[in-house]
């Protein structure tokens, strides 16, 4: 990720100060009552202002991806691509359970 960012504030152009992962089961902060469907971190690139001080945060993952990663995923035993478990049939070949 190579933002050319500036400041809000003070216009200066703001540093990259790399990734850094914050852990969502431990605040429950952004998740309310559902911290056991997202484990782990989400990492948010950290950019800071040299100028002023002011420091952004950005999704580095969106989330909708890391949907795609919660979802029971089970393996078609004819064509043994992975697919999401709620198919009633494989969308690949078309195997049915
Ligand atoms: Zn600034
Ligand atoms: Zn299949």
């Amino acid at each position: 990720m190579n933002k050319d960012l500036r400041c809000l504030r003070c216009g200066a152009k703001m540093e990259d100060m790399g990734t850094e992962n914050f852990q969502l089961g431990k605040t429950g902060f952004f998740l309310g009552d559902l911290p056991n469907l997202i484990s782990g971190a989400m990492k948010l690139s950290v950019y800071r202002c040299p100028a002023c001080g002011k420091v952004e945060f950005f999704s580095f993952e969106p989330f909708d991806e890391d949907c795609e990663d919660r979802i029971a995923q089970i393996t078609c035993p004819r064509c043994k691509q992975k697919h999401d478990m709620d198919y009633p049939k494989c969308p690949h070949c078309g195997y049915r359970y």
